[in-house]
């Protein structure tokens, strides 16, 4: 079976990856920009040559500022925001880790389109992608991972398991395991550069 080829490039700003997944002209971002920062999140689209009118959807890894802070605003620009089923409750919470002085847009809840797991890959095969969007809890609850079936997966703040604090410890283990099991082999982290998974010993 042919699967189409997939690009990745880094809009990232302010120490955050935020990662175009493009299968041609049809774009995925993964992580939406800090609170108040469209003008940076315009300028390194820009950069690299991705329309804002070319992203099918924006995805957040969590509801965390540096990781969902421009969500409402992408949608404001017409870019729907794709919510797993384990990410709802987190939404409203976000607003209590920023400060006014941020210039946080709060996120409706209403028009997200909201999808279960199990959904996630049809969805992203509608957009061009071979690949699944899996709950990967332990940095946060609502965390999620996007692996493409290539075994490029974006894993957010997924703490690595030697980094991982005793209360987070087993959570984090069983979320790496999972992607291991999946097929996962390069990793695309919200912060820092792509890693192999061997190299980073995430599975402790
Ligand atoms: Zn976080």
């Amino acid at each position: 079976m042919s699967r189409t080829p997939h690009t990745i490039v880094n809009a990232g700003y302010r120490s955050t990856n935020y990662w175009v997944v493009s299968a041609g002209r049809s774009r995925l971002l993964v992580d939406l920009g800090w609170p108040g920062m469209m003008g940076a999140m315009r300028a390194s689209l820009d950069r690299l040559g991705v329309p804002i009118a070319e992203l099918r959807y924006g995805m957040a890894t969590h509801y965390h500022p540096d990781h969902a802070g421009l969500a409402q605003e992408m949608k404001l620009l017409g870019v729907p925001l794709l919510v797993l089923e384990s990410q709802v409750g987190a939404i409203p919470l976000l607003k209590q880790w920023t400060k006014p002085q941020d210039r946080f847009t709060e996120i409706t809840l209403h028009d997200n389109v909201t999808i279960s797991f199990a959904e996630s890959r049809a969805l992203l095969a509608r957009i061009g992608l071979a690949g699944e969007i899996l709950p990967t809890p332990g940095h946060s609850d609502d965390s999620v991972s996007l692996l493409l079936d290539d075994g490029a997966v974006f894993t957010g703040d997924l703490t690595p398991v030697a980094l991982a604090g005793e209360a987070e410890r087993d959570a984090v283990s069983a979320s790496w395991r999972l992607l291991r099991q999946r097929g996962a082999t390069r990793v695309y982290p919200g912060h820092g550069p792509m890693r192999w998974m061997d190299a980073a010993s995430e599975d402790g």
